[in-house]
C-alpha cells in the first residue's frame, strides 16, 4: 500500500506517519528527514542543493524525485511506504505516479490534514525532535530525553517564526494545490480535522482510523 500524508508543516504528518508505518507494516518515508541528514554531511554531492531547506524553501523538484526515485528502488520499500512530506508540487504528485506506476503501483490512499494555524503554530514553536529515533513531542510535556529511546531532543532549525511563515507561504502557493490534484484522482481521499491545540496523537490516530 502506498499513502500520501498532505498537509502544512506542523500538521502532524510526522508523528501519524510513524504511528500508521508501525501499525500496517509499511516504511515511513520523510524527504525532510533526508535532506536534515544530508545537510549533516558537508561531503553529499546534494549538500549544496539542500541549503535552501535552512531558509524554509522547496528543494528542487528534480532533486527531490531523485532522492525519492533512489529510496524506492531500495528493497525495504517494495512493500509500500507511508510518504511524509512528499510529494509537495504538483510536479512531483505526477513524477511519483510515473515511479509507481512503472513498477506496477499507484497511489492508494491520500490522507490530508486541515489543521488551523493557532494549532500550527503552537505545535511548531513548541516542537522538540529526537536526535536519534526521530520521535516527535511538545515541551509542554516536559522531557529533558527522548522517552522513547533516551536520545537528545533538539529544536528544529527551521522552526523559528521567520521560516515558519515562509515555509506557510510554500505550502499555500505550491503544495495547496495538491489537494485538488489528488481530489479529482482515483486514490482514496481522506481528510481530518484538527482545531483543538489539546487533541493528542491518539485523538487524531483514531479519527484516521475510523475514516479508514
Ligand atoms: P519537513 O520535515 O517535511 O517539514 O521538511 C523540511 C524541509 O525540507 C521543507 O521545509 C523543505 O525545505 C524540504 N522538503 C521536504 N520535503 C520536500 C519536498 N517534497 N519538496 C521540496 N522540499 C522539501
Amino acid at each position: 500500500m502506498y499513502i500520501v500524508l498532505l498537509g502544512p508543516p506542523g500538521s502532524g504528518k510526522g508523528t501519524q506517519g510513524q504511528i500508521l508505518a508501525k501499525r500496517f507494516g509499511l516504511n515511513h518515508l520523510s524527504t525532510g528527514d533526508l535532506f536534515r541528514a544530508i545537510l549533516g554531511d558537508e561531503d553529499h554531492p546534494l549538500y549544496p542543493k539542500v541549503q535552501v531547506v535552512k531558509e524554509g524553501k522547496l528543494v528542487s523538484d528534480d532533486v527531490v524525485n531523485l532522492v525519492v526515485e533512489d529510496a524506492l528502488n531500495k528493497e525495504e520499500y517494495e512493500s509500500g511506504v507511508i510518504f511524509d512530506g512528499y510529494p509537495r508540487t504538483v510536479a512531483q504528485a505526477e513524477a511519483l505516479d510515473d515511479m509507481l506506476s512503472s513498477r506496477d503501483r499507484k497511489v492508494d490512499m491520500v490522507i490530508d490534514f486541515d489543521v488551523t494555524e493557532e494549532v500550527l503554530l503552537d505545535r511548531l514553536l513548541g516542537r522538540r525532535v529526537c536526535s536519534s529515533c526521530k520521535g516527535v513531542f511538545h515541551k509542554k510535556q516536559g522531557y529533558d530525553k527522548c522517552p522513547k529511546c533516551g536520545g537528545k531532543l533538539i529544536t528544529r532549525d527551521d522552526d523559528n517564526e521567520e521560516t515558519i511563515k515562509e515555509r506557510f507561504e510554500e505550502y499555500k502557493n505550491k503544495t495547496a494545490p495538491l489537494q485538488q490534484y489528488y481530489k479529482s484522482g482515483d486514490s482514496k481521499y481522506i481528510c481530518i480535522m484538527v482545531d483543538d491545540v489539546d487533541k493528542t496523537p491518539d485523538d487524531i490516530q483514531k479519527q484516521i482510523i475510523d475514516k479508514i
